[in-house]
């Protein structure tokens, strides 16, 4: 190991409290100390950030990120912050003054990361060189250079000047969507000198994988409610096809008593920046939305994904469900798959500029969802790599298939479109093969063909099933252009008279799982659980006094250790991944509070609440709130939020003594102008800093407890 990689080593423990390397990462922060113009792809979640960010704080100079959102941006500085570097944006909201004084951080060298958006730093490039000197220049999401790319950004193409301009500058292009095409448009457009290339492997074990094809929209809400409660209290999305369904799908959750919004590029700027704030600060639990919605966040605890509709490629869908887990935690994924989803994207892949392609992705997706061999198989293979064991992680693992002649289930199907001379669509085809009496039907005189309730033996499920296998191994097509008529394949004329036979996967009955399971699947409440939840708790409680997304102070996967570990003294605590310096010294004291009184409330098997009952006795003898603390060793601040708890339970706490009128009336204004904010900082700050942050708790308290209606 170099002497390089050994203080890059330090670094990542020191300030991110991690004791190794992903793979590559510590080849790539090399390849960049080198000066080596670097190209990086590497999924979501794979680590990219600390791959810049490290060789940044062991050059000299400041390193340039350029990042295409604004609150990307915001959120890894703030990440950086929470981990003791020093680092800063500059982006169109802040003033003149303000970027002033940025720059002049830049300049003494207090800042080592300088995020920007790419056309700032187009029309500021001369002005930036002259202030401080660049190590190098980190371009975050490079694949929006390129139009072949699924993301273009035409401010991203005029960074193919930063090479003429600043010839001696490394330049580090990261990415966790490029193909071998856009991989090379970026090393062509931004100009790079031999890059040495780092291509991290796609899999993401972490991530179940789960279809579930034909199942109706009841059932499948009803499927949802019930993974819902298996999955108490975590963060997911849930990516739909149209604005009109994420509305529906949240109402009818929020009308079932889940915490669900929806967001879709309908809605206004305002009402989406606060869905995407409620969701990344872990006040709203699911969202419903379109594929506009994820691109933005970092937020790490996503803990599922699921997918009502069919995504339009294996691109999009890989993208989506990359979203959870990224703290590497297990993450639950499930992919629902109809035929109307396919009718309804063909339609959209047929009508778009691209059709052949766009038809092309969707087939691939299509063959995805109806795959009979393991499925993260297919997804590394689609990402040109190649993965030799079955993963035991994806619904085709777990359930391998049962296969069958189906040769003449496929000719009962053929048989009765063929009669119906190719003019009928799926709907109107399972009608006929069970035998049913709508009027249509028998208006058409379809009750007298030969295979006319053939197919009784099978449910309208089951047939949906066997068509989209039909379909999908090429023995009938839908006419897109032709009112999504089925049409019958030479390969179909081949099965119908007998010349070839076809294996088809068993449709396999879902049982209802047994009330006994599904108890027990539940969550348990193991005691480590109310650990974690304490812990939760505790982290949203410090996120909302400093302004900051929670799985910014620790992530879930950190939590998680702190549960498992129970470290009770400083020493263990440090030890514990994702606990850097920075954090140890700012968060340890509050966090080792509290799993010490957990542990200690273990031991003696005490009553939880203790804590609030012990501030509350000593609060009844007249002691002051510093005096409480001294007494229990606890943060002042912990003891003042003892109390508003205390207060918002009922108990008699004298907040008049603690909070003036005005000072209430203050904080009721600045509340409503916030947008009915519950952030402490943000609180804090729109009344200039003058409330105190211990008033503005008991303030929240009093409004709580609806004694005012604001
Ligand atoms: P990306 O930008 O590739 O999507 P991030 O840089 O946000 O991924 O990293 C994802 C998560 O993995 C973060 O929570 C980060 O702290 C964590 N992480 C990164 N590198 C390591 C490592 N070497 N050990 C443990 N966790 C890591
Ligand atoms: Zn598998």
């Amino acid at each position: 190991m170099s002497t390089m990689t050994g203080k890059a080593l330090e670094i990542l423990k020191q300030y991110y409290g991690y004791e190794q390397f992903r793979p590559l990462q510590g080849e790539i922060i090399q390849s960049i100390l080198d000066k080596k113009d670097t190209v990086v792809l590497m999924p979501t979640g794979g680590g990219k950030s600390l791959c810049f960010q490290i060789p940044a704080m062991l050059s000299e100079g400041v390193c340039i990120v350029i990042s295409p959102l604004l609150a990307l941006m915001k959120d890894q500085v703030e990440a950086l912050k929470a981990n003791g570097i020093s680092a800063a944006a500059l982006n169109s909201t802040l003033t003149i003054s303000g970027e002033d004084k940025v720059l002049s951080r830049c300049k003494n060298g207090e800042i080592k990361l300088l995020y920007i958006s790419p056309e700032k730093l187009v029309s500021n490039l001369g002005a930036l060189r002259t202030y401080f000197p660049v190590s190098f220049i980190a371009i975050d999401e490079a694949h929006c250079i390129s139009a072949w790319g699924h993301d273009f950004r035409p401010e991203y193409t005029q960074l193919g000047m930063l090479r003429e301009q600043m010839p001696g500058t490394p330049i580090i292009a990261l990415t966790a969507t490029a193909d071998k095409v856009t991989r090379k448009d970026i090393v062509q457009q931004l100009r790079l000198k031999d890059p040495q290339h780092f291509i991290a492997s796609f899999d993401r074990p972490n991530l179940s994988l789960r279809v579930k094809a034909g199942t109706k929209t009841k059932e499948k809400n009803a499927e949802i409610l019930d993974f819902l409660e298996t999955h108490p209290g975590e963060a997911g999305i849930i990516y739909c096809l149209s604005r009109r369904t994420t509305e529906e799908v949240a109402a009818f959750l929020r009308q079932k008593g889940h915490n669900a919004d929806c967001y879709h590029a309908g809605l206004d700027n305002q009402t989406r920046e606060r869905v995407q704030e409620a969701f990344i600060n872990d006040e709203l639990q699911i969202i419903c939305a379109t594929i506009a919605f994820g691109m933005g966040i970092d937020k790490s605890n996503v803990r599922w994904v699921i997918h009502y509709n069919l995504p339009k490629s294996i691109e999009s869908f890989y993208q989506e469900i990359g979203r959870s887990g990224r703290d590497g935690l297990k993450s639950d994924t499930i992919l629902y798959y109809s035929l109307g989803d396919l009718v309804m994207l063909s339609k959209f892949a047929a009508e778009s500029k691209q059709s052949e392609i766009n038809m092309a992705r969707l087939q691939r997706m299509q063959q995805y969802a109806e795959a009979n061999i393991c499925r993260r198989k297919i997804l590394l293979n689609y990402f040109g790599e190649s993965m030799e064991h079955d993963c035991g992680n994806c619904d085709v693992c777990l359930n391998p298939r049962n296969f069958f002649d189906g040769t003449q289930l496929a000719q009962k199907a053929l048989s009765a479109v063929i009669r119906m001379e190719e003019k009928v669509g799926v709907n109107m085809l399972i009608d006929v093969l069970r035998g049913s009496s709508r009027a249509e039907l028998l208006e058409k005189g379809f009750q007298n063909i030969k295979t006319y309730g053939a197919g009784k033996e099978y449910s309208f499920n089951e047939w949906q099933q066997y068509i989209l296998q039909l379909l999908h191994t090429g023995v009938m097509e839908i006419a897109y252009d032709d009112g999504f008529a089925l049409r019958v394949t030479p390969y179909g004329h081949d099965l119908l008279y007998g010349r070839k036979k076809l294996q088809l996967a068993r449709f396999e009955v879902k049982e209802k799982e047994p009330k006994e399971k599904k108890v027990r699947e539940k969550k348990q409440a193991l005691p480590e659980d109310n650990l974690f939840e304490m812990l939760r708790l505790l982290r949203l409680r410090i996120a909302r006094e400093e302004g900051v997304p929670p799985y910014v102070v620790f992530n879930d996967a950190s939590l998680r250790k702190m549960c498992e570990e129970l470290p009770t003294e400083e020493e263990d605590f440090s030890n514990i991944s994702g606990v850097g310096q920075y954090k140890m010294e700012h968060y340890g004291a509050q966090f080792l509070e509290t799993i010490r009184e957990f542990t200690g409330a273990q031991k003696t098997a005490r009553q939880k609440g203790d804590t609030y009952k012990e501030t509350l006795a000593l609060y009844r003898q007249g002691l002051s709130v510093n005096e409480i603390a001294a007494k229990r060793e606890l943060n002042p601040t912990t003891v003042w939020s003892h109390l508003a708890y205390l207060f918002e339970k009922g108990e008699d706490i004298r907040i008049g003594e603690h909070l003036s009128n005005e000072e209430l009336e203050r904080i009721i204004k600045a509340k409503r102008e916030t947008g009915e904010s519950n952030s402490l900082k943000a609180l804090f700050d729109a009344m200039n800093g003058e409330i105190e942050y211990h008033k503005i708790r008991l303030g929240l308290a009093v409004i709580a407890k609806n004694i005012i209606r604001v």
